[in-house]
C-alpha cells in the first residue's frame, strides 16, 4: 500500500509523514516544491505517474485570526482550488482512500458546545475565518458526493486548533498557541517588559499536539469509511489568557501582559465532541503543557538559541 501525504512539510502534514514512516509504510509526502496542488495539469501528472493507494491531505493555506482576517480572497480560492484539484486527480488515478483533513471552523459561531459532527450547516459562521471554513465545508461536500457518486472510501477529518514543532511561528500570520511562544521567548530574549496580545483574552480554545492527530488519521484509516466527518480534538479548553499564562511561565517570562482590544476575539467557544473518535479507539496523549514544552524547545533550536 503506498501512501501520499500532501502538504507534508507543513505542521500537520510532517506529523503525519512521521508517524507513518515510523509504522514502516510506504509513503512519501509532496510539499509545493515537488508538485504545484494550485496547478491542475501538475497535479493530474504527478498522480497519474505516481499512483498511489491513499491520499491524506494535509495540504492547505492556513493561518492565524490576523492572516484570515486580511487575506480572505486566498483562504478561500487557494483551498478551494486546492482540494479540487487533488480530488480531481485522485479519482482519476483511481486512488482507493482519500483522508480529507478540515478543521474545526467549519461549525456555526454559536453551535452548542461541545460540538457534535452534526451541528455542521446549522447556523451562521464566526466571520473572521467564514472564507476559511467556506472552503473546508465544500471540502467535505466533495468528499461525500464522490463517496455517493462512485462508491469511493474517501473520508473527512475535522481537526481542532493544531500545534507542535514545525508550526508557523509568526506573530502576526501564525496561530495564537506559536505566535503567543514567538511573543515570549523574543521579549524574554531582548528583555522586553511588556507583551502585547490580541483581543480579551477570554475565548476559550482546544488544542491538539501533531502527533495525537496524525495517530487518529492512521486509526480512521483503518477503521472508518462513512460520510459524516469525524471530529479530532481533546474535548478539553481554556482562556486564551490561561494559555498565556501557561507559556509565559513555561518561558520564564515576568514581565506584564497588554490585552489590544482592538483586534478580534474571534469565536468565543468551540470545543469539540470527540466521542466519536474515542469510539474507535484513538485517544490524544500529548498534554498541553508537555506539547508547549516540546514546542518551545523546537522554537529555540530554530531561533538557534541554546534550549534553557
Ligand atoms: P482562531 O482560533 O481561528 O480564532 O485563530 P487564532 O489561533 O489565530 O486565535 C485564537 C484567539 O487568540 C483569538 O481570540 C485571538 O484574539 C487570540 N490571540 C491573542 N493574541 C494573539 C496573537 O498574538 N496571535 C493570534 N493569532 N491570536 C491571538
Amino acid at each position: 500500500m503506498k501512501i501520499l501525504v500532501a502538504g507534508s512539510t507543513g505542521l500537520v502534514g510532517s506529523a503525519i509523514l512521521d508517524k507513518f514512516k515510523k509504522d514502516g509504510h510506504n509513503v512519501v509526502g509532496i510539499n509545493s516544491k515537488v508538485v504545484d496542488l494550485l496547478d491542475r495539469e501538475a497535479t493530474f501528472s504527478y498522480l497519474k505517474d505516481s499512483k498511489p493507494d491513499v491520499i491524506v491531505d494535509a495540504a492547505a493555506k492556513v493561518g492565524g485570526i490576523g492572516a484570515n482576517k486580511k487575506y480572505p480572497v486566498e483562504f478561500l480560492s487557494e483551498n478551494l482550488r486546492i482540494q479540487n484539484n487533488l480530488m480531481d486527480a485522485a479519482h482519476e488515478a483511481k486512488v482507493e482512500r482519500f483522508i480529507f483533513l478540515g478543521s474545526s471552523c467549519i461549525y456555526p459561531k454559536n453551535a452548542p458546545q461541545p460540538i457534535k459532527e452534526e451541528y455542521l450547516l446549522t447556523g451562521p459562521l464566526e466571520e473572521t475565518n467564514s472564507a476559511y471554513a467556506i472552503a473546508k465545508i465544500a471540502g467535505i461536500e466533495a468528499i461525500k458526493s464522490f463517496r455517493r457518486q462512485y462508491g469511493h472510501k474517501w473520508i473527512s477529518l475535522m481537526p481542532t486548533n493544531m500545534y507542535g514543532p514545525g508550526d508557523n511561528f509568526d506573530q502576526e500570520t501564525g496561530h495564537v498557541l506559536p505566535a503567543l511562544i514567538n511573543k515570549f521567548v523574543s521579549a524574554k530574549e531582548s528583555g522586553s517588559p511588556s507583551v502585547t496580545l490580541w483581543g480579551t483574552g477570554s475565548p476559550k480554545r482546544e488544542f491538539l499536539f501533531s502527533s495525537d492527530l496524525a495517530d487518529a488519521v492512521s486509526i480512521a484509516l483503518e477503521k472508518y469509511d462513512e460520510d459524516l466527518h469525524l471530529n479530532v480534538g481533546t474535548g478539553e479548553d481554556l482562556t486564551i489568557k490561561e494559555l498565556a499564562n501557561l507559556i509565559s511561565r513555561e518561558v520564564g517570562y515576568r514581565g506584564e501582559i497588554i490585552w489590544d482590544h482592538t483586534k478580534p476575539d474571534g469565536t468565543l467557544r468551540k470545543v469539540l465532541d470527540v466521542s466519536r473518535m474515542n469510539n474507535l479507539g484513538w485517544k490524544p496523549k500529548v498534554e498541553l503543557k508537555d506539547g508547549i514544552r516540546k514546542t518551545i524547545e523546537y522554537f529555540k533550536n530554530v531561533k538557534g538559541m541554546v534550549v534553557a
